[in-house]
């Protein structure tokens, strides 16, 4: 087992991480919230409860907790206040206390809206996290920003509220699909690129065992990418400044998204294209030599990840995209660059200079 605090003073918690290990986590827990709770809640989406919600659900049980599992269907699209009514519905209803956790089991999705639930939930109930995607496990499950999406757009109404354990099970990587797998690979190279050329050098050395998903490997890699969110967390908790960091390859990510309909690709997906296009403007800008832009794609063109932006959008509509999202018409946006392999700077520059590097 490894083993990561997240320091955050009142609010700090580890971050556990194992392979087969999901049957312990009762005991885990009750070392991490004491005796006192009776009863816990477990909140799962529909593809991921039969295969997980057994053994996490069974596992509290014996560890003494009085257990009511809640169901959403799986998909961005339950991610929203009907399904979030829901669960405060049956959160209600299973008379759950102050002491009382709440076990987001799932990937992104689950997690941002049952942490927002405990979050808000008799003003704020423990919050537990067994991230079953690569990219919860690396990346949403750490960190406390909870939330739902809005009509008006994605992640528009949360909280900020730290988990009091962040329980990683390496083994459920194993049922996630092919394509959702590849795309939780984008976010760890971001880690690497923008924090840590070791790890950037080993998952190049190592594509072949990253793809076969090496359980030892794999172990490592989520430990390092997790100790690394960990630190940006710690010193920037709710995103005043240096936590923005995390967005790299994230502005013409999600700009590319919203103009596919978020059907198309997949957020992982879409940062890859965004990272290849920021790093590209990070040489023409700045410092970063054309030989990292090239290492950064060609990495994730070997992890399975598409490196181009769909060749029927527009320079013309990625900048309005750009503008839209972050509300800076003719203003400038915060845009993170490159320096090298393992170091950023922040840039100002228009949605327009951004756009062009996307579509030179
Ligand atoms: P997701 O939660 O939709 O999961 C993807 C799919 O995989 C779903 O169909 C799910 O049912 C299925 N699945 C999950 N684990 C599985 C497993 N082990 N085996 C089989 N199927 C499994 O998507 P995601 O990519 O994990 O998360 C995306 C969400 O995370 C977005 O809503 C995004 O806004 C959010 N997010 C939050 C933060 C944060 O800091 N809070 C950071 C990044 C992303």
């Amino acid at each position: 087992m490894r083993e990561i605090r997240v320091s955050l003073g009142a609010r700090s918690y580890p971050i556990v991480i194992g392979a087969g290990w999901l049957r312990a986590l009762g005991e885990r827990l009750r070392e991490v919230i004491g005796r006192k709770a009776i009863r816990a809640a477990v909140v799962s989406d529909s593809r991921v409860a039969p295969l997980y919600v057994p053994t996490v659900a069974g596992s509290l049980r014996e560890a003494g907790f009085a257990v009511s599992e809640i169901q959403i269907p799986e998909g961005e699209q339950h991610k929203n206040l009907a399904w979030l009514a829901l669960v405060y519905d049956r959160l209600v209803e299973s008379q759950i206390e102050r002491s009382s956790p709440v076990v987001a089991v799932g990937g992104g999705v689950v997690g941002d809206l049952a942490g927002f639930a405990a979050a808000t939930v008799l003003r704020g109930v423990p919050f537990v996290q067994v991230p079953t995607t690569l990219l919860a496990q690396v990346d949403a499950a750490i960190g406390g920003k909870t939330g739902i999406n809005h009509a008006a757009g994605k992640n528009l109404i949360g909280a900020f509220h730290q988990p009091r354990l962040v329980a990683i099970d390496i083994e459920t990587l194993r049922t996630l699909p092919r394509r959702e797998y590849l795309a939780g690979l984008a976010e760890v190279v971001k880690y690497g690129a923008i924090l840590d050329a070791d790890l950037f050098a080993s998952l190049e050395r190592d594509v072949e065992k990253v793809l076969r998903q090496d359980v030892e490997l794999l172990a490592a890699v989520v430990e390092r990418c997790c100790a690394l969110k960990a630190r940006v967390v710690e010193q920037d908790e709710t995103e005043g400044d240096y936590r923005a960091i995390l967005n790299f390859g994230h502005t013409l990510g999600h700009a590319i998204e919203t103009l596919t309909e978020y059907r198309r690709l997949l957020h992982g997906e879409a940062v890859a294209i965004g990272m290849v296009c920021a790093a590209r403007l990070s040489h023409a800008v700045g410092s970063l030599p054309r030989a990292a832009v090239d290492r950064l794609e060609k990495l994730l063109h070997a992890l399975g990840l598409p490196t181009h932006v769909p060749a029927d959008l527009k320079r013309e509509q990625i900048g309005l995209a750009i503008e839209a999202d972050k509300k800076a018409a003719g203003g400038k946006i915060k845009f993170v660059c490159l320096e090298t392999i393992g170091s950023t700077r922040f840039e100002a520059l228009s949605a327009t200079e951004i756009a062009r590097a996307a579509l030179p």
